[in-house]
């Protein structure tokens, strides 16, 4: 607290929040778990070659035990197949929407005295590249939340891959990764978006893969703002008491994420938990549509262990000097099982 309010009085201080991890997926491919259950998203063709295009693969096995998916299986309450399909979401401003969507969903799921606290904070855009998304406050000690132009792309990667992936039974999201982490953490320049070639021509269109793909993007996000509103309405930035306001100029923003080193473990294990139970209140307010699930939490600590992973393998980066969000964080991979007991004891109230 009294290095938040040292931050507080150098104008902006930023509390970068939670990412991602990888070793969900990692773990899982090396340990054959024949006793798992197929995917959440349907039993997807993993290790197959990919079905007709225009032939659903919702529903059809075989799924194959040896290749678990990376995420957790978690059996929404709606078939895949009843579910209606989602418009594409596609470039920045559908990105920026969709967020601000996110957002106030998961705003109307919190109590009545956390949503006096975080009602009308504003949401602004950072323009830089860096991966990354924060809570904090103003030079007028406002409160805001922030998410980078990197993490928009980033989130839109991931969703693009694992949604081919599991449709089609490619291996997208691991391409992915290992096209562009590299790269993001030698050089600030380096983008997080999806190049091109990564997903196969002729899947390009699938409208169904649009629509997963779409589903995946908010569930992630859903998880990395209900991290982000969660150290607003829980103290941990202390300018939150629901006054609103328009929100710091973006351009000021990259520059003070990446120098504040501020890492506090109690507040960041406190935030993945309200966050994972806010965006999991607010996923099961969506039904019939697809409801979120703690897999867009994981997804996210999942890709932070790559990045993680990525830094420490010879880059000018190492875990000992990391990329922003990792330095003010928990190692990602830590971070999981508590998401996951979280999310296991929020099942156990909400059956069914
Ligand atoms: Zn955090």
């Amino acid at each position: 607290m009294r290095k938040l309010a040292s931050f507080a009085s150098l104008a902006i201080f930023v509390l970068p929040i939670a990412l991602g991890a990888c070793q969900a997926s990692s773990s899982a491919s090396t340990q054959p778990q024949p006793q798992q259950p197929p995917p959440y998203y349907g039993p997807g063709p993993y290790g197959q070659q990919p079905p007709p295009y225009g032939q659903p693969p919702y529903g059809q096995p075989p799924y194959n035990p040896n290749v678990p998916p990376s995420a957790p299986a978690q059996p929404p309450p709606v078939a895949p197949a009843q579910r209606p399909l989602l418009p594409p979401l596609v470039g920045v401003a559908a990105w920026q929407q969709e967020l601000r969507s996110i957002l106030s969903e998961l705003l109307a799921a919190l109590n009545q005295s956390n949503q006096a606290l975080v009602r009308g904070i504003p949401l602004v855009f950072d323009p830089t590249s860096e991966v990354n998304a924060f809570a904090g406050c103003d030079e007028q000690g406002a409160p805001f939340l922030a998410a980078t132009s990197g993490i928009l792309e980033a989130v839109d990667a991931i969703a693009q891959t694992k949604a081919t992936d599991e449709l089609f039974g490619t291996r997208t999201y691991d391409a992915y990764c290992d096209a562009v982490l590299p790269q993001l953490v030698k050089s600030d320049k380096a983008r997080a978006g999806l190049p091109a070639g990564i997903i196969p021509a002729n899947l390009g269109g699938d409208l169904r893969r649009w629509s997963r793909a779409r589903e995946i993007f908010d569930e992630v996000l859903a998880f990395t703002f209900g991290h982000e509103l969660a150290h607003h309405y829980l103290g941990h930035t202390g300018c939150a008491k629901g006054q609103g306001g328009s929100g710091p100029d973006p351009t000021k923003l990259g520059r003070l994420a990446t120098v504040v080193p501020l890492f506090n473990q109690v507040a960041e294990a406190s935030a993945d938990s309200a966050g994972a139970y806010n965006s999991l209140d607010a996923g099961r307010a969506r039904r019939p549509q697809y409801p979120w699930s703690e897999n867009g939490g994981v997804t996210l600590l999942d890709y932070f262990a790559r990045i993680e992973r990525a830094a420490g393998q010879g880059g000018p980066l190492s875990l000992l000097n990391p990329l922003g969000v990792l330095k003010t964080h928990p190692n990602p991979l830590a971070r999981i099982p508590l998401l996951q007991a979280v999310a296991r004891t929020w099942h156990q109230q909400h059956p069914g």
